[in-house]
């Protein structure tokens, strides 16, 4: 098998995979299950498969790797290497996660996205929706 990638794009795949797989998500449960929160994880029956979907308050939670999902950040440049192949690539999840979000907003959920490069900001703001919505130990 040929190596497509160089060494700076291996890592920044390497890294954007790990830190969308592990830490951040587990960061979110963290902090949901702290406040009290009940979730589901990755229901298969949504749109977009959420990682944490919140069915009492009908917000879905996406945990989105900047890289694989193109976010606007520092964190986020073009690969020089394979340019027309990443750029196809990262651009068809864009337009697929924006596919997602519409058609979960249409069947009646919100959707929070909690981006890899500011964790704990993206959380404390859904912290603060969820709170707006309703105390987790009510009914
Ligand atoms: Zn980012």
């Amino acid at each position: 098998m040929t190596d497509v990638f160089d060494g700076e794009t291996r890592s920044r795949i390497m890294s954007a995979v790990r830190s969308k797989d592990t830490r951040p998500e587990i960061s979110v449960r963290k902090a949901l299950h702290a406040a009290g929160y009940r979730f589901r994880l990755h229901r298969k029956d949504l749109p977009g498969r959420p990682d944490i979907v919140l069915p009492k308050y009908r917000v879905a939670v996406f945990v989105n790797g900047c890289f694989w999902h193109g976010h606007h950040c520092k964190r986020f440049s073009w690969p020089k290497t394979n340019a027309e192949f990443w750029r196809e690539k990262i651009t068809r999840n864009m337009q697929r996660d924006q596919d997602d979000y519409t058609r979960l907003e249409h069947l009646g959920w919100a959707v929070h996205v909690v981006w890899s490069c500011c964790v704990e900001r993206s959380v404390g703001e859904l912290l603060a929706r969820l709170a707006g919505k309703g105390s987790p130990f009510s009914m």
